[in-house]
């Protein structure tokens, strides 16, 4: 909490109407669903989503708030110049490799399907990237 505030990146309300106010949202709407979900704490059951309440026993929603923005961001790039196993780039007029043309890592589509699996996207830039340096070699 200390580095998100320290950065700029979260903000610290002491009310309610502090934080309706900052993030434009309607506060009698805010303030009717927090204490909504307080009622689930206190009830154990949430009502509205069938959160499981069990670890949220006696963790009721009060100020001061520390919230922090959710958005989207760009984490990977399904898509680029299609490769072939020697990482040669495909020329997609032709469907031949390029000559002299090799792409590895990120740039590089198709190598994950239609969904990269977490995690794989340092190996495939390993295993790709010697891949193409063995392909020099050896042309
Ligand atoms: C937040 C986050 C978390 C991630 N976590 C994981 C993880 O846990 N495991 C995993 O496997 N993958 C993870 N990834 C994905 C992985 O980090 C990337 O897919 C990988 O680093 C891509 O490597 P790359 O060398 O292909 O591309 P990049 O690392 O993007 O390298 C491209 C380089 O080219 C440079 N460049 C761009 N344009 C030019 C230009 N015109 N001239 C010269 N240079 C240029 C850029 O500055 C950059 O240095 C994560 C990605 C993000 C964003």
């Amino acid at each position: 909490m200390k580095k998100v505030l320290k950065y700029g990146v979260g903000w610290k309300f002491d009310s309610v109407e502090e934080l309706a106010k900052h993030f434009n949202i309607p506060f009698k709407a805010l303030k009717k669903q927090i204490a909504e979900y307080n009622s689930y704490v206190k009830s154990g059951v949430d009502e509205q989503f069938g959160k499981p309440m069990g670890k949220a026993k006696g963790k009721y929603l009060k100020a001061p708030f520390v919230t922090v923005r959710n958005w989207p961001k760009v984490h990977y790039c399904q898509g680029g110049a299609k490769i072939n196993v020697k990482a040669e780039v495909i020329d997609s007029t032709t469907w031949k490799p390029i000559p002299g043309l090799f792409a590895a890592g990120e740039v590089a589509g198709g190598m994950h399907g239609v969904s990269r699996l977490g995690s794989c996207s340092i190996p495939d830039c390993m295993v790709m990237g010697m891949t193409a340096a063995k392909t020099m070699m050896k042309a």
